[in-house]
């Protein structure tokens, strides 16, 4: 099955400026901003500025200059934030979700990065 991209989700209004977003990090190809409910201290969303719907679409598909510039994008701003062990902190946790027993709210790929406590158990139901 094709993955089917819908360009009026929220994180497609937000690369395209209709809504506003709290950045944390650009680049040409690939956006960072917080999120809007925090879950955690530090709650960053990173996304590539591609229309990817999920992860598996995003791996298979986006080029190889788009993955490494995403996955660069992620490591700077754990150290940047200061959550990153090479930058003196605890720690952090990287999640996305998928489809509905992922419990993907927004279909556009986009990577949780929690940290600033202890986060505690990864699944809680
Ligand atoms: P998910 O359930 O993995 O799709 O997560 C979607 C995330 O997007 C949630 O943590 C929301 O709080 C967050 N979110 C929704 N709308 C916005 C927004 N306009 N700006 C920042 N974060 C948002």
């Amino acid at each position: 099955m094709a993955y089917e991209y819908d360009s009026e989700n929220i994180f497609a209004k937000i690369l395209r400026g209709d809504i506003p977003n709290d950045t944390v990090a650009e680049t040409e190809l690939s956006l960072a901003f917080r999120d809007i409910n925090p879950a955690a201290p530090e709650h960053i969303l990173a996304i590539p500025k591609g229309a990817y719907v999920n992860y598996d679409h995003f791996a298979a598909e986006a080029s190889d200059a788009e993955i490494v510039d995403f996955n660069r994008m992620v490591a700077r701003i754990t150290r940047a934030v200061g959550v990153a062990q090479a930058a003196g902190g605890e720690g952090y946790r990287l999640i996305t979700n998928a489809g509905p027993h992922g419990v993907q709210d927004v279909p556009h790929f986009h990577l949780h990065i929690l940290g600033g406590r202890r986060l505690g158990r990864m699944i809680s139901s």
